[in-house]
């Protein structure tokens, strides 16, 4: 079994060892899990490809009918502390006059606070 550890993601020496699923580094003390000095955290991005994060706000590009109601969420229609979730509605938020509800990402542009 080669020997070949990866080098720590905070300062980069070489001199990583394992302990059990962990990896540490003995020039930083930084340790963490192995196979995962990147994690995968799926981006989500905007209509127009800007980058969101829990806690942005958005503003909604067009009109989105809520499911199993008449109500509409108007085009403009500012969403403020949005939460990233995983699925088909990558966005958990609250909107105004409607209440808690998904959106898609696709369908949103990030807006200054
Ligand atoms: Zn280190």
């Amino acid at each position: 079994m080669p020997d070949t550890l990866p080098p720590c993601p905070e300062c980069a020496s070489a001199f990583t060892y394992q302990v059990d699923a962990l990896l540490n580094c003995p020039e930083c003390g930084h340790e963490w899990q192995a196979g995962e000095s990147a994690p995968a955290l799926a981006e989500v991005r905007d209509s127009v490809g800007n980058l969101l994060a829990d806690g942005d706000s958005v503003t909604v590009i067009k009109d989105l009918k809520v499911k199993g109601s008449s109500a509409v969420v108007k085009v403009g229609t500012k969403v403020r502390n949005i939460r990233l979730v995983d699925g088909d509605h990558d966005i958990d938020c609250k909107v105004p006059g409607i209440g808690q509800m998904g959106l898609k990402s696709q369908f949103v542009k990030k807006a200054p606070d």
